[in-house]
């Protein structure tokens, strides 16, 4: 890095420039400082970007629980939409289960 004193190259992270001996706290600092909110700003947008790919596939999630039901509801007279989503509801999501036992009940 360059001595923002005297213009000379000195060693990066250097507190005390060698040629002209001033101190060079706050450029480290500064760096530091700057490095930790790029680093937030990353987590931020990760954070972001997973809770979009999350709400895709639940979204997706529920489509299918709605095109299943539409089929099972078909298939099983008097065994509505409704019913069946309450059905995947109430059993923790566990569409496996809701596809064995949904159009008996
Ligand atoms: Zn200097």
């Amino acid at each position: 890095m360059q001595c923002p004193f005297c213009m000379e190259q000195i060693i990066d992270g250097a507190q005390v420039c060698r040629f002209c001996g001033r101190d060079q706290p706050a450029v480290t600092e500064e760096k530091r400082g700057r490095s930790r909110r790029r680093r937030w700003t990353f987590i931020l947008i990760f954070a972001v970007l997973l809770a979009v790919v999350i709400f895709i596939f639940l979204a997706d999630q529920g489509q299918q629980h709605i095109a299943m039901c539409e089929s099972a509801a078909t298939m099983a007279r008097g065994f509505t939409v409704d019913q069946c989503m309450k059905l995947i509801h109430d059993s923790g999501f566990d569409v496996a289960k809701v596809a064995i036992f949904g159009p008996q009940n």
